[in-house]
């Protein structure tokens, strides 16, 4: 598992700001993301029960012992990106859950919703994008 995965485990303890969305806009992006799941499950031509796997996939309980298993039985099917969107729009549906979606995990501010439009599993503000991509390079 690629450490980008890892670090798109999400758990209900960091949901602390609530959204700003209105139900209208949180239905909307729960239907989207939905479909998004569905599109990428039938691309990679997975079973119910392989895609739960990958998303159920907990890196902090069953450590490297969970990720050796999870790649001998995926690992062909499915590349670390198509995972990481999968775990991405899994923790959307997580935080819409949870009434947090749509918040900046680095500032905590709200995030614009004409960027979650364009990108529906987006974790960061733009400012806050910015600041990990010069951080990166
Ligand atoms: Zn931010």
């Amino acid at each position: 598992m690629t450490r980008a995965t890892k670090e798109n485990y999400y758990s209900e303890e960091e949901c602390t700001v609530k959204s700003i969305l209105t139900q209208n806009e949180i239905s909307f992006f729960k239907k989207e993301l939905e479909e998004q799941k569905k599109k990428i499950k039938s691309n990679l031509n997975i079973s119910s029960a392989e895609m739960d796997e990958i998303i159920n996939y907990d890196p902090k309980d069953e450590g490297d012992y969970a990720s050796i298993a999870l790649e001998q039985s995926l690992g062909n099917k499915i590349s670390d990106r198509q995972a990481d969107n999968l775990l991405l729009i899994n923790k959307s549906l997580k935080k819409i859950k949870h009434n947090c979606y749509g918040i900046c995990a680095l500032c905590e501010e709200p995030i614009r919703t004409e960027r979650l439009k364009i990108k529906i599993f987006a974790e960061y503000c733009i400012s806050c994008r910015e600041i990990i991509e010069k951080e990166r390079k």
